[in-house]
């Protein structure tokens, strides 16, 4: 079996010993199969079609069953169905806003923030959210696989100030246990590193994958360790995610959850607090709301500045402090993310 897989098809052909191997060897990815299990048109069908061929529809079933039937514009549908929208060129919006191949002093590895590493262990997720910034993103030469481990390693072994190494993505719990741990006790070795974390959406999008076996690496770890989610919408929330964000939380874990505001999604004040209640009530808190980044074939889920300072303001003045998120852009050449208010 391989450590180290590049693309959906590769998950698809593994071993499906795990409930959520077997979740993810039987994604949704037929536009077709969506819009007939949800009830929708089907003249939603050739627009989703060729918005797929430039992303591919992936979206896992208990994910979908949490959406409105017969409704196109459920917010989790519009997270992840393909639109003609995307197709359509905007001046602003390009395929790598960020200039992240700048700060890319190795494959797979980005060395943006003083103090933390990012690094894509896989480029695979359980989901493709539409307005992903990495949609255009050349995840395919840009990853070692775990030959071009090493490399990291040394990288961060030469780098003293390297403190924490966050690993994203793709989604790094798509990764099977054996493989993070070999990674996890080779990261071990170097001492400066003290703190690990996760940016995931796995726990929301495929909850089963938080399973006993993942647990206890966890547990083990010699990291001080954070897990940040990323949910958009309270209506993400199942009984089965809750129950996995409360298992982590025993862990002694510091879960934290990051939104993209997003036209059409959570572009109102009483959802972004909803979902900030209902976080809270799984044992997260919110870290940021980001607004999009203009990255090509999103243009339809932008707001003005002027809108999500608007919302984030409601958000101040009606919850607590410690409920209310961040706002944040993310821009190239900074030293740190921009805060809009
Ligand atoms: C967002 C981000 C981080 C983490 O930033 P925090 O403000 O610490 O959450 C690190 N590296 C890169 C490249 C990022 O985009
Ligand atoms: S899970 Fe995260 S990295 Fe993957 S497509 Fe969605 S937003 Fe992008």
């Amino acid at each position: 079996m391989a450590y180290f897989s590049t693309n959906i098809q590769e998950f698809k052909a593994v071993n499906t010993k795990h409930e959520w191997q077997k979740s993810l060897s039987n994604l949704i990815t037929d536009p077709q199969e969506l819009l007939k299990i949800l009830e929708l048109e089907p003249a939603l069908l050739p627009k989703a079609k060729l918005a797929a061929k430039q992303f591919p529809l992936i979206v896992p079933r208990t994910f979908v069953d949490r959406m409105e039937k017969g409704n196109p514009n459920d917010p989790l549908l519009r997270q992840i169905l393909p639109l003609d929208m995307e197709l359509h060129e905007h001046a602003d919006f390009s395929t790598d806003p960020l200039q992240e191949l700048n700060v890319n002093p190795l494959p797979g590895l980005l060395h943006k923030y003083h103090g933390r590493v990012l690094i894509t262990l896989t480029s695979a997720c359980a989901v493709h959210c539409r307005y992903c910034f990495r949609r255009n993103f050349p995840y395919e030469e840009n990853n070692p696989g775990k030959q071009g481990w090493s490399v990291w390693f040394d990288y961060i072994k030469h780098n003293h100030d390297i403190s924490e190494v966050i690993l994203s993505g793709g989604d790094p719990l798509l990764m099977n246990d054996k493989s993070l741990r070999l990674f996890t006790d080779e990261l071990a070795q170097i001492s400066h590193v003290k703190r690990l974390r996760l940016h995931t959406r796995v726990p929301v999008v495929l909850p089963e994958r938080v399973t006993d076996e993942f647990l206890t690496w966890l547990n083990q770890l010699t990291f001080a360790t954070v897990i940040v989610i990323h949910m958009n919408h309270p209506r993400e929330m199942s009984d089965a995610v809750k129950s996995a964000l409360l298992k982590l939380k025993q862990k002694k874990i510091t879960l934290l959850n990051q939104t993209v505001l997003l036209k059409g999604v959570n572009d109102r004040a009483d959802i972004l607090c909803e979902l900030s209640e209902t976080l809270f009530a799984a044992g997260v808190l919110p870290y940021y709301l980001h607004v999009l980044d203009k990255v090509k074939g999103t243009a339809h889920f932008d707001l003005p500045d002027a809108t999500a300072i608007t919302l984030h303001a409601e958000m101040i003045n009606a919850l607590p402090g410690y409920l209310v998120p961040k706002l944040v852009r993310e821009e190239a050449g900074k030293a740190a993310k921009t805060l809009l208010s």
